[in-house]
């Protein structure tokens, strides 16, 4: 894969970051399962059931009041589908057993999806879903997967980030210059070298969702590290091994994510009509859910996994759910 990109960036000239980026995962995903202990990185549903079940009893808890609609349930980049078989074992015992729609582009993570998950249907495209019911959707570490562009600032004006290549070394440099008025005025005067990152492939796939529960009732919840941005920053990371690494190095090998602005797919669910809760920390979320109870149902084995899900990943993770303004105000964002 390194020395297929790199070919191709000296031959057809350097590639934006965002090209760079979907071009790695694309090949990263699908090449591997790059969750758990021995894999690359290990996310919330994977560190403990209790974060699948409060997830199924939360969309229970809305589908009742909501009225108790046929409605399907839908996973974002469902990794090896433990998030989806947690929560409906919980949302079963609620009365709530929605049809399962994945969507998911990995072939790899299709098959561990499977053997937990074996009735889900699948799709490669959000556009792809069924337009006949609510759809009750959930995106945990989903839109951070998705390619960044990055914009950085020069000594006059601002620049798209490109990734040049030599000799399979991997350099982002500055690119071609963008008009001022595609970044927030409180911006643009920023110091030399500032970066500024937009993801369009997220607000595309957002305005896609928040249409569709716009025409067919529900919402979704997203879930993910990130902030409320526009802002300066440069969040573009890879981990291997559960450790930081280069994230232009060995393009394909590596995870690589970024923050999630929530203000902007906020905006992006206000705009559609849609109606916004959050961004909440995952930690209050999680709370408010009932986490603590559950922990102690489920013993002092699980006190550890409780600390990570509350504490460690507490506020830097995010939840923001957007929703038909029919539908009630989902739990977990008082
Ligand atoms: N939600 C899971 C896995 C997170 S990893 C968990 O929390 O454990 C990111 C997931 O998104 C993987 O399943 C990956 O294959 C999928 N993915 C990444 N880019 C995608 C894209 N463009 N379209 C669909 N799925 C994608």
């Amino acid at each position: 894969m390194p020395e297929r990109l790199a070919r191709a960036i000296t031959l057809g000239g350097p590639i934006p970051v965002s090209q760079f980026m979907a071009a790695a995962n694309a090949h990263y995903y699908a090449t591997r399962d790059p969750l758990g202990a021995d894999g690359d990185f290990t996310t919330a549903p994977e560190i403990s059931q209790m974060f699948g079940e409060l997830i199924g009893l939360w969309a229970a808890d809305l589908w009742d009041r909501a009225g108790r609609p046929d409605a399907y349930w839908v996973e974002l980049g469902p990794g090896r589908g433990t998030l989806t078989a947690d929560a409906l074992r919980a949302a079963g015992k609620a009365g709530f057993a929605p049809p399962v729609h994945f969507v998911e582009t990995s072939p790899t993570l299709r098959a561990r999806q499977a053997e937990r998950v074996p009735h889900a249907i699948w799709h490669d495209d959000v556009e792809d879903l069924p337009t006949d019911r609510p759809l009750i959707v959930i995106a945990n570490e989903f839109f951070d997967a998705l390619p960044i562009r990055q914009l950085v600032r020069g000594r006059a004006g601002w620049h798209e980030r490109i990734v040049a290549c030599q000799d399979l070394l991997f350099l982002p440099i500055a690119g071609t210059s963008v008009p001022d008025s595609v970044i927030p005025e409180h911006l643009r005067d920023a110091a030399p070298g500032s970066i500024i990152e937009t993801s369009p492939a997220s607000v595309g796939i957002c305005r896609v969702l928040a249409a569709r529960i716009e025409a067919q009732g529900g919402v979704m919840l997203a879930i993910d590290y990130g902030y409320e941005g526009p802002a300066i920053g440069d969040t573009l990371q890879a981990v291997r091994g559960h450790a930081f690494a280069n994230p232009f190095e060995e393009p394909g090998e590596r995870d690589l994510t970024a923050h999630v602005d929530f203000a902007t797919l906020g905006a992006v669910g206000t705009a559609s009509g849609t109606i916004v809760s959050g961004p909440i920390g995952q930690g209050p979320f999680l709370t408010q859910l009932g986490i603590e109870a559950r922990a102690q149902a489920l013993g002092p084995r699980v006190a550890p996994d409780r600390d990570r899900l509350v504490d460690a990943m507490g506020t830097l993770f995010k939840v923001l759910a957007i929703r038909h303004r029919d539908w009630p105000e989902p739990a977990g964002f008082a």
